[in-house]
């Protein structure tokens, strides 16, 4: 009897099953996209292509930025020609990636718009019967939106037609602003655990809100994240530092995700409220650094994020800290991979920006410090951490020196520690007894 009834009562189907088909097709004015909001590069290669019989769309983060009115940062484009066919035809053109081969159109300035040919989700185990066709790779549009992470990062935009083009219900999340992982969440997370932390950052960049299901996936998916390749961890780590990094790490934290690819610094910046306040605050000076268009490297940006987790170490003291740096990063098991040289430079400017604090507290600096290859960043993150600011064009660190210190010149202090140095080494004060200025 019950069979019967729900038989001529369908549940309503869950929101992963409502999905369009055909696509929705959104012609303007019911979208916002301009064509003079694409970048020409862009729209002359869709034109082209289409031109010779391709389907090619604008994809991805753009058409997302585009329909909420933000600027986009780079104009994907993707269609059926394989990447052998867009390198004939376009000049100019490097074929990168071994699975997934990409074509990157270089324009001059440096300027790229990379040219994807439509894929599908690679079948999870192909059958030892069927021929192993190299190109088993490539789909049709439907099925490259589906292999997408979120719904509304699958959109496509069509220019000769001015529309939009929605296979995976985007458009209707964009209207709920909410993000969804593309069919089932627990699915698509343990296929790509990355796309957990994804989710995360599209949700906290646009003030979405997270879908229920999507959201209790994340609470119970979240240790996969630790699985994830090393190397595509810090690749995605490098998207947000530099790019509204503070609700980013925010959500990270929240969801206790931190520690599964920073190890003992995010299990400490999850659980130390005061640490975790004290790198925010210091991501939120770099923001508004890099939007007055001072810009950071990369050594620094990490150097600033470490920072809050490290200064307590040297608080604690000891002559060579590179060494105790070096150890707490060794052992703090980070599952995302920070290349060997980059970690070096960062415990390099950490270990000097300290010498300078230290300088700067006693007015008493060390000979070497104003000599070492790594000044000009120790002294732009002092100025951002102890001043909130960057330093201007005339400002170093003698004068920040000569502020605290008017009284005692810094080239003088360090000629006069030269000069003890020198006269202890030859025997004459081993217990280093002299009283300053001797
Ligand atoms: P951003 O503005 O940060 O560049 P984006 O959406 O363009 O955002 P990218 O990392 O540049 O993000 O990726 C481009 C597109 O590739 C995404 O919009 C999404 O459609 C797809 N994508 C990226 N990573 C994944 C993933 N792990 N799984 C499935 N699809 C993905
Ligand atoms: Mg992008």
């Amino acid at each position: 009897m019950d069979d019967f009834d729900d038989a001529l009562n369908p549940p309503d189907p869950p929101d992963a099953l409502r999905i369009p088909e055909p696509p929705v097709v959104l012609t303007r004015p019911g979208h916002p996209i301009r064509r003079a909001d694409i970048d020409p590069d862009a729209l002359r290669i869709m034109t082209r292509l289409q031109r010779m019989g391709f389907i090619a769309y604008l994809c991805g983060g753009a058409v997302r930025d585009l329909m909420l009115r933000r600027t986009p940062k780079d104009f994907d484009v993707a269609t059926d020609a394989r990447p052998g066919q867009i390198r004939k035809r376009f000049a100019n053109v490097f074929i990168i990636g071994r699975r997934f081969r990409l074509a990157h159109v270089h324009f001059p300035g440096g300027k790229i718009v990379e040219v994807a040919t439509f894929r599908r989700d690679p079948d999870p185990a192909p059958a030892a019967d069927v021929d192993p066709d190299p190109h088993a790779i490539y789909g049709t549009p439907r099925e490259d939106a589906f292999r997408r992470d979120i719904t509304i990062n699958a959109l496509f935009y069509d220019p000769a037609i001015d529309a939009v083009i929605d296979y995976v219900g985007g458009l209707e999340d964009m209207r709920r602003r909410r993000v969804r992982t593309i069919g089932d969440p627990g699915v698509r997370f343990t296929e790509d655990p990355v796309r957990l932390w994804r989710v995360l950052r599209h949700a906290a960049r646009l003030g979405f809100d997270i879908e229920p299901a999507t959201a209790g996936a994340i609470h119970s998916h979240g240790p996969l994240l630790a699985s994830a390749a090393g190397s595509r961890l810090y690749e995605e780590f490098n998207k947000d530092l530099g790019a509204e990094t503070r609700p980013v790490f925010e959500a990270l934290r929240a969801n206790g995700l931190l520690r599964h690819f920073l190890g003992k610094a995010g299990l400490d910046y999850e659980t130390d409220p005061a640490l975790f306040a004290r790198v925010v605050s210091l991501l939120d000076v770099e923001e508004r650094a890099r939007k007055d268009g001072f810009l950071l490297s990369l050594d620094e940006i990490y150097a600033l994020v470490f920072w809050p987790w490290l200064e307590p170490l040297f608080e604690e003291g000891g002559e060579d800290m590179a060494p105790v740096l070096g150890a707490a990063f060794q052992n703090a098991e980070m599952k995302m991979t920070i290349p060997k040289a980059l970690r070096a430079n960062v415990i390099q400017i950490l270990v000097l920006m300290d010498g300078l604090i230290q300088a700067l507290r006693s007015g008493h600096p060390r000979a070497a410090l104003l000599h070492r290859s790594h000044l000009p960043q120790a002294t732009r993150l002092l100025f951002l951490i102890e001043k909130g600011r960057p330093p201007a064009d005339d400002e170093t660190f003698e004068s920040l020196f000569k502020a605290a210190h008017p009284e005692a010149p810094l080239e003088a202090q360090i000629r006069r520690r030269r000069r003890r140095r020198r006269r202890r080494k030859g025997g004459g004060d081993p217990g280093g007894t002299t009283p300053a200025g001797a």
